[in-house]
């Protein structure tokens, strides 16, 4: 079952028109959420976030912020989700294809949910990356539907037989595909400060909250790719990879090229903020 315009139907019963501002020109933002155990993960920190991309770009929310929290969880109800996501977007509405602002377009708002489950293999056994230059805009904190330099980079990685990219700006690491990025040298856990240049992950959030309560030194500060290569550990955090370790970038082993200690550790942790 999936929420579109006002109502519960089966996706095939969905009709989306031609004149969707977010068919035309990505004009829409959009959450991600995780379900653990039937409930939404986080979920005050994804409305709050959906709410400031909405005021950013100038989408008025068709709903108030508890009356998304409760389709949603009614969506979670009716489709009997225990574990998986929650997608929901809105866009700016219908009117036919021209830049400005529809004055009258209404923004729709559609949702559903996934049984993707939790990256359980990935999370234990890392993955490997490649570096790429971010090409995208400088908003990258809104969390809008203009996603396709993400899904080239993400395709390049794919092309090079891994599975995710490290973003950088002329070799300042940013971000991942769909992901934030933290590496750990002498101790000190890294990631990029929370500024225009990434999205400030909810996940992302967590994990700061989680190495500061275990007392790691935290620097949200950037850092090149070449001290990237020279970390002892890194690792992604993501509503959807967790806290995934990266163990090979550009085909250069992390440390011993296993899963980094800290990196387990605060697994364990964020795992317990949901078991
Ligand atoms: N960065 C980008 C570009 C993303 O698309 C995402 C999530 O989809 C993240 C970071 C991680 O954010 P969160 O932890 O809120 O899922």
């Amino acid at each position: 079952m999936y929420f579109y315009k006002n109502q519960f139907l089966p996706k095939n019963d969905i009709h989306i028109s031609p004149d969707d501002r977010g068919y035309y020109f990505g004009d829409g933002i959009y959450e991600v959420f995780r379900v653990y155990q039937g409930t939404l993960y986080e979920q005050e920190a994804h409305m709050q976030r959906l709410q400031r991309s909405a005021s950013e770009v100038r989408i008025e929310l068709p709903y108030t912020i508890d009356k998304i929290g409760e389709i949603l969880t009614e969506l979670i109800h009716k489709n009997a989700l225990v574990e998986g996501t929650v997608y929901v977007q809105i866009t700016r509405g219908e009117a036919p294809r021209a830049h400005p602002f529809p004055a009258h377009a209404e923004p729709v708002l559609l949702a559903y949910c996934t049984t993707v489950p939790r990256p359980v293999a990935a999370m234990q056994q890392g993955i490997q990356a490649i570096t790429l230059a971010d090409i995208r805009w400088l908003r990258c904190d809104l969390k809008t539907l203009n996603l396709l330099p993400n899904t080239m980079a993400k395709q390049a990685a794919l092309d090079h037989g891994v599975q995710e990219v490290v973003l950088h700006r002329d070799g300042i690491v940013t971000e991942c595909s769909a992901s934030n990025i933290m590496m750990i040298k002498d101790n000190v856990l890294y990631t990029h400060p929370a500024n225009h240049l990434i999205l400030h992950g909810i996940t992302r959030a967590v994990v700061l909250r989680l190495a500061q309560s275990l007392e790691m030194n935290v620097k949200e500060q950037a850092f090149t790719t070449e001290q990237l290569l020279l970390a002892d550990e890194v690792f992604i955090t993501g509503t959807t990879v967790e806290i995934t370790p990266i163990l090979q970038i550009d085909g250069k082993r992390i440390a011993n090229g296993s899963p980094g200690p800290l990196t387990q550790t605060l697994q364990r942790e964020f795992e317990r903020t949901f078991a």
